[in-house]
């Protein structure tokens, strides 16, 4: 579903991802770690064909990136970005509502199938205290919630995000891990999330990829990824603060 080969990212003169090469499955459910400008940001901006690398090639179901446009992106992918930041001042059900902007109607805008996708990911998102108020005037969680909305109701084969859950409190977190798990399950969308939360990601992530210093330094299920002298080169901790599987 997604393949990245050989792929090297520049700001200026240096380097955000070096030779990166993944793949990834229809169906898998991958979790992106590291420690702080490990590059992690990059990587989904490169999936998501926001940012086009120096070099290496970037395939997503099956095309290469750089030959879609927005809309067919769009279509196969939809993000969570990292800054839940709102264009403008509308309620939260038209922020939602965006979502269905790569599948409306060019002339009839919104159609029935439009409304129900809005509606069933306000539902799924736990969204219905929410509705009415304008979008800018929520809290950064709850904003991040919005955002997640608006990508569910995309329906899109892909899903990526970018620490979906900083700003949300302890149950917030764990309902939209849970969340991810069941859109990854139920309805096969193939999940990239990067986690700064090693916990969370070991728990709800049978794949993890360890990013460090623009390179993938390992790859695999948690308990090989985050084996304690990795933990200890790559975030400088002890690794019996890291609470695995919790
Ligand atoms: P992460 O998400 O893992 O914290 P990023 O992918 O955001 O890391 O950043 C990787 C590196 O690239 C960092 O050193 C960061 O400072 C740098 N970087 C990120 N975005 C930009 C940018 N727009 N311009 C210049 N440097 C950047
Ligand atoms: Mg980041």
């Amino acid at each position: 579903m997604i393949r990245l080969d050989g792929v090297t990212v520049l700001y200026r003169e240096r380097a955000a991802l070096r030779d990166i090469s993944l793949q990834i499955e229809a169906g898998e459910r991958v979790a992106i770690i590291g420690p702080n400008g490990a590059g992690k940001s990059t990587l989904l901006r490169v999936v998501a064909g926001l940012l086009r690398p120096v070099a290496g090639t970037v395939d997503l179901a099956g095309s290469r990136i750089d030959r879609l446009d927005r809309l067919a992106i769009a279509r196969r992918l939809a993000v969570v970005p990292q800054l839940p930041t709102l264009p403008f001042a509308t309620t939260v059900e038209e922020v939602v509502a965006l979502g269905r902007l790569p599948h409306e109607h060019p002339v009839r805008g919104m159609r029935p199938g439009d409304r129900a996708a809005v509606a069933a990911a306000v539902d799924r998102v736990g969204l219905g205290h929410l509705l009415g108020r304008d979008a800018r005037e929520l809290s950064l969680g709850e904003r991040q919630l919005v955002l997640l909305a608006m990508a569910v109701a995309q329906q899109a084969p892909v899903l990526v995000l970018d620490e979906p859950t900083v700003h949300l409190d302890l149950r917030h977190q764990v309902e939209v891990m849970e969340l991810v798990g069941d859109l990854n399950a139920r309805d096969e969308t193939t999940i990239v999330a990067v986690l700064h939360d090693v916990g969370l990601a070991a728990h709800f992530f049978p794949r993890l990829v360890l990013l460090d210093k623009g390179r993938i330094v390992a790859d695999g299920p948690p308990a090989e990824v985050l084996a304690p002298d990795r933990i200890r080169e790559v975030f400088g901790v002890d690794p019996a603060l890291v609470r695995l599987g919790a």
